[in-house]
């Protein structure tokens, strides 16, 4: 490990930073927290809120319903817009939730539901927020489509953007990504929710001086160097269509071996394949063929759908090689 209040870990910290406000599509400051996914879920929520604030919480899978309670959890009040889970959210829903009653301190969007294999349109939900939200800030979690789905952060008017290490970024678990914009920092400035280890404002302070106000997962941002150093060499451009690419080859390899799909179609992620356990199948059983019998690891689902849905990971380091893997498996695994 080096110093990391050394001059070796602020060119690391800096060049970082810099290669993530070029994915995130942002003259936003980017910060690097040592913290899971979760965590800078946590940070959005605290640092832009006080307790007793209207917070609009749009769900439409297991990850919205986490940042609802997050909100919640800090003495948000939160009104909940649900939605079934495999479909999107409804933009003139969101419109509407938006004029009723009085004015809302922010919207909690999920960009890509990881636990339903759904992309949500962001850009139809922020200018939605824009319109008819009055002041209220857009914080997303973009945990499992940034740096894999196209999401140009200040075009759309994000004001909280967060993504996490271990999903597009091809870096182990651990460390969060988060572009916070001048309205976040103004409404930061009187935010009256608790913090310390999430502090944005300290943490804006250090990153002056190349360091973080605690001692950060170094390790990592030796891996997250590296894994910027390839994204660069590849370019965002072709990132989101190589994302895309295979994202529509697992779902026709799937189809073509009888799968049904469980997202919305036209808002089927290309990060994240969620896939109905056909009738008379065992979810469980599934897996654990999978995984002991082809040496393939493919998620169920969550909550409800444990055993109703299988979900397979295509972000970051991932080629069609690797989906031809899973399909050959699946393929077997049906007819045996
Ligand atoms: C993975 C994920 C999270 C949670 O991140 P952790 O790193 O597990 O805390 C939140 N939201 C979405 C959309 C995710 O994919």
């Amino acid at each position: 490990m080096i110093n990391h209040r050394g001059p070796e870990f602020a060119a690391l910290i800096r060049r970082a930073t810099a290669r993530l406000k070029e994915f995130f599509q942002t003259q936003n400051d980017v910060l690097i927290l040592t913290a899971s996914g979760s965590g800078a879920m946590e940070a959005a929520v605290v640092n832009t809120l006080s307790p007793g604030q209207r917070v609009l919480a749009v769900s439409v899978g297991a990850f919205g319903d986490r940042f609802a309670q997050i909100a919640q959890a800090f003495g948000a009040q939160v009104v909940k817009l649900d939605f079934p889970w495999g479909q999107a959210a409804d933009p003139a829903a969101v419109a509407e939730a938006l004029s009723q009653g009085p004015g809302f301190a922010a919207v909690l969007l999920t960009h890509n539901e990881t636990s339903t294999g759904v992309t949500n349109d962001l850009e139809a939900l922020s200018r939605v927020v824009h319109e008819a939200g009055g002041d209220a800030l857009l914080i997303v979690d973009a945990i499992s489509s940034l740096g894999a789905i196209d999401l140009p952060v200040d075009r759309w008017g994000c004001d909280v953007v967060i993504a996490g290490s271990q999903k597009g970024w091809m870096v182990p678990p651990g460390l969060a990504m988060v572009s916070v914009g001048p309205r976040a920092w103004q409404a930061a400035a009187q935010a009256k929710m608790p913090r310390f280890y999430w502090d944005f404002a300290a943490a804006k302070r250090y990153l002056e001086r190349g360091q973080t106000p605690a001692t950060p997962a170094v390790s990592l941002f030796f891996a997250l160097d590296k894994a910027l150093e390839l994204m660069a060499e590849e370019g965002l451009e072709n990132i989101i269509a190589r994302h895309r690419r295979i994202g529509e080859y697992t779902r026709a390899g799937l189809k073509a071996l009888g799968f049904t799909l469980f997202a919305q179609g036209s808002h089927a992620s290309n990060t994240v394949t969620a896939v109905r356990v056909p009738e008379g199948m065992d979810g469980a059983k599934l897996r654990r063929a999978l995984r002991e019998e082809y040496g393939v690891v493919v998620a169920g689902g969550q909550g409800l759908f444990t055993d109703k849905i299988f979900r397979i990971g295509h972000l970051g380091f991932v080629s069609e090689a690797d989906i031809d893997g899973v399909l050959e498996a699946l393929g077997r695994f049906w007819r045996a």
